[in-house]
């Protein structure tokens, strides 16, 4: 046989390997007979990936996508036109714009309310056919009832359907589909992730219609996780736990440090209930002092442990500003209507020291207090 032929058909036995993890299938296609078939349709460890997320959330379905946009939009893939959409007020930029696009293209209804007052989750429409929210928020970390909602939506119109983007409470502090929603989303870039170097979305679901039809939707549209961002996330899931309790640790010593700080105006950090909510992650928010609003350059200037990058949730400390950064995309009146200013800053907090943490918060802070100062006396 040809040299040529016979390297390209050379392939060992590796099923008597017995690695002791499961190897990257990095291949699009698979023999006849494999129950796998084509990685756009399946892959093992997208398969594995999607048991692991499945299994902490307490799920019985779970589809894994390339990003969280990708998972949210392939749940809009549900709705029909004119059918009513609602949104929850308090949501991340681009999901806002998502749900704006589509609707506007798809001729939905859409609706935006503050389903965090109570007696706005009375307000949802009669007809509505999906209700869509973050619990806690991004930004703000505000609260929305699980149960509430979906008692009212469904007592309402029975065929709605509730989808809760669970990405901030993590399937380790919050059960979604226990609390009556439908759909359970993720964005895996972030926790699931918590390295900043994968990308990845996951939708959860008890219902097998709803897992049947979101697979269909992700095979037919091509949004499936590819097997190297699936063996990575696996991979970071070993420690997701462990990385979770530290953060929640980290983040509750922060909170109480920066409630401290003169220059700081107001701390934002979720209600844990125990109940819906059991504990929290690393992301806080705090407005800067009125008079300080315009110096959030000098404060990340003078931070040393805190990267002034787009990622979150990561194993090293992150600073953003919500108004330029995550919610860019949203117009300056949405922006408003939102209640979100330059004053308002998110930390990301890593997995440092949080004594390191805080010296490095309280430095850059007093650096801004200084060049406040020193501008007075200029103009003086
Ligand atoms: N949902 C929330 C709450 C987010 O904060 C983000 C991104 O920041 C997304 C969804 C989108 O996720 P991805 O960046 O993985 O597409």
């Amino acid at each position: 046989m040809n040299r040529t032929t016979k390297a390209l058909h050379c392939r060992i036995n590796a099923a008597d390997a017995r690695s002791s993890v499961t190897p990257l299938y990095q291949c699009s296609a698979f023999q006849a007979g494999s129950p796998y078939f084509y990685t756009r349709k399946n892959n093992p460890n997208i398969a594995e990936f999607e048991a692991v997320i499945a299994t902490l959330e307490d799920a019985r379905y779970a589809v894994a996508v390339t990003t969280g946009m990708a998972a949210l939009s392939t749940a809009l893939q549900l709705l029909s036109p004119g059918d009513t959409l609602v949104v929850n007020k308090d949501i991340y930029g681009c999901s806002y714009k998502l749900f704006q696009r589509v609707a506007a293209r798809m001729q939905f209804v859409l609706k935006t309310l503050d389903l965090s007052s109570r007696a706005n989750i009375g307000a949802v429409p009669e007809r509505t056919r999906m209700v869509i929210f973050e619990t806690p928020t991004n930004p703000f970390l505000k609260t929305v009832d699980i149960a509430a909602v979906a008692e009212e939506v469904k007592g309402k119109n029975p065929d709605s359907l509730i989808l809760v983007d669970n990405t901030w409470a993590t399937p380790l502090f919050q059960h979604p589909l226990a609390l009556g929603a439908d759909i359970s989303m993720h964005s895996a870039t972030k926790y699931f992730s918590g390295h900043s170097d994968v990308m990845g979305g996951v939708l959860l679901t008890d219902r097998a219609d709803l897992h049947e039809e979101l697979r269909s939707t992700r095979f037919y549209h091509g949004t499936v996780l590819d097997p190297h961002s699936a063996w990575l996330l696996r991979r970071s899931m070993q420690t997701f736990a462990m990385r979770m309790k530290h953060h929640h640790e980290v983040a509750a010593d922060i909170k109480g440090f920066l409630a401290t700080r003169p220059q700081v105006a107001h701390v934002y950090y979720p209600a844990i209930d125990g109940c819906q909510l059991t504990g929290y992650g690393s992301l806080i928010f705090f407005d800067l002092r009125e008079d300080l609003a315009d110096y959030y350059d000098v404060f990340t200037a003078n931070l040393k442990l805190f990267d002034t990058g787009t990622g979150m949730a990561c194993v090293t400390s992150m600073v953003a500003q919500p108004y330029t950064g995550s919610h860019a995309s949203m117009t300056p009146e949405e922006k408003a209507e939102m209640g979100l200013d330059r004053k308002l800053v998110r930390l990301s907090l890593g997995l440092e020291d949080p004594d390191d943490l805080k010296e490095d918060l309280a430095n850059a802070l007093d650096a801004m207090e200084g060049k406040v100062v020193q501008t007075l006396s200029r103009s003086a």
